[in-house]
């Protein structure tokens, strides 16, 4: 099988038409991430259009210098709204005034180096070196830091595009040291053929890489959305059973311990009553934010349900966590001085158990701090109980 420039260029935009559609079929349920889709979907519409005069202009027919300037300018704008939907993507300003003269001063360049002052070397020269900043212009906006699975997906994509660039600088280099009129885009040399086909082989890459970033994006939506409450950033309660299995299973293998404590909002529904469901939802924002600024990077604080909060505290001991409950107790009633210009009255009741007086197991772990937040209630609230002490209370 013989591999030529021609080939390469209709299989590629056949290609590129069809992750156009993709990309726009994509495009119209991707919530926030639309706009850098559909710049994306229009950039492979570009490359695809792009390939199709110099195709039907492979031959030097009159008006060549047309299509060769149109076929140009569509794949470099293809590139600059590749720059385009990885700004949006990324939540970042577009910088558009800067793609628009770099597009500007493109185009008007291969106008000029195909009709007005006809320039196969030049021109090629001057697309290589255009295209080739392009690419790493892109290639920055992606290779940033980034946590996982995401970084491999943004990191792939900017590894494509920093080989592409620098094929096409390397490619602009060869041109202004090869003697004069011995290159251009068709001349068929084995070297010419191959950096296109690899070019090609990249620019998929790049698209490719597209749809993983997108897949992972939405993946650490889902991820976020269902480990996180949407109104006190606390971790939910699927996540935090699932975080309480996996620490259980570390204690049972190395026989630490651990602690949990299940915070319940006293009166709450007055709270609602009196000052309104906003100042409600502030009230537990509060709540939220001193829970987690007074415990430790690896503890879990989460929103069991309504008004009541869970914190999971790795190698703590039930007399510890009834000391970090008490210190929550105060912070709580002092940082309800002034919310949204109301002092709130209101207090919580804690109930405390540990994998000591409780067990391995997390239902039997929840029922007992449960039963002393009940106990804590029963005594008439604002208070903390450990659950040893009911055990205490029962054995007398
Ligand atoms: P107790 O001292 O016995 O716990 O009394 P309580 O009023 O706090 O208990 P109850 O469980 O009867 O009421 C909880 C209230 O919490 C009822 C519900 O309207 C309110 N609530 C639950 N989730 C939210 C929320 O997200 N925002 C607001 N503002 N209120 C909520
Ligand atoms: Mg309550
Ligand atoms: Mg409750």
């Amino acid at each position: 099988m013989s591999l030529d420039i021609h080939t390469i260029l209709v299989t590629l935009a056949l290609l590129a038409f069809m992750l156009s559609g993709l990309l726009g079929l994509a495009s119209l349920h991707a919530g926030n991430m639309s706009t850098g889709i559909r710049l994306w979907a229009f950039s492979s519409l570009f490359t695809a259009l792009g390939f199709v005069p110099a195709y039907v202009y492979r031959l030097p027919v009159p008006g060549y210098g047309w299509g060769v300037a149109i076929g140009a300018s569509l794949l470099l704008a293809a590139l600059g709204l590749q720059y385009l939907g990885i700004r949006s993507f990324l939540g970042k300003p577009s910088q558009r005034t800067w793609v628009i003269g770099w597009l500007g001063l493109a185009i008007a360049l291969n106008f000029w180096l195909c009709i007005v002052q006809p320039n196969v070397t030049l021109r090629t020269f001057v697309n290589s070196l255009l295209y080739g900043a392009g690419s790493l212009a892109c290639a920055r906006a992606l290779l940033v830091p980034m946590a996982q699975p995401q970084r491999t997906a943004y990191w792939l994509t900017g590894a494509s595009f920093t080989v592409l660039g620098g094929m096409l600088l390397l490619r602009a280099g060869i041109i202004a040291l090869a003697p004069e009129g011995q290159y251009g885009l068709f001349v068929s040399s084995p070297l010419n053929t191959l950096a296109f086909f690899l070019a090609s082989i990249v620019q998929l890459c790049v698209t490719f890489g597209f749809v993983l970033m997108v897949n992972y994006r939405l993946i650490a939506d889902v991820q976020q959305i269902a480990s996180r409450d949407m109104l006190t950033d606390a971790f939910t309660r699927r996540r935090l059973e699932e975080e309480a299995q996996r620490l259980l299973a570390h204690c049972g293998r190395t026989g630490d311990m651990m602690a949990v404590m299940m915070i319940d909002v006293d009166h709450f529904k007055s709270v609602n009553d009196r000052y309104g469901h906003p100042v409600g939802d502030e009230v537990l924002r509060r709540l939220a934010d001193v829970a987690q600024h007074s415990i430790r990077t690896d503890d879990y604080f989460a929103r069991y349900g309504g008004e009541e909060f869970c914190i999971l505290m790795l190698s703590t001991t039930e007399q510890e966590a009834q000391v970090l409950a008490e210190r929550l107790r105060v912070a709580y009633a002092a940082a309800l001085v002034n919310v949204a210009g109301h002092a709130v009255k209101s207090t919580i009741s804690i109930g405390v158990a540990d994998t000591m007086s409780a067990g391995l197991d997390w239902h039997k772990l929840v029922s007992a701090a449960d039963r002393a937040l009940y106990r804590a209630k029963q005594q008439g609230r604002n208070q903390v109980v450990p659950f040893a002490s009911l055990e205490l209370a029962l054995s007398a």
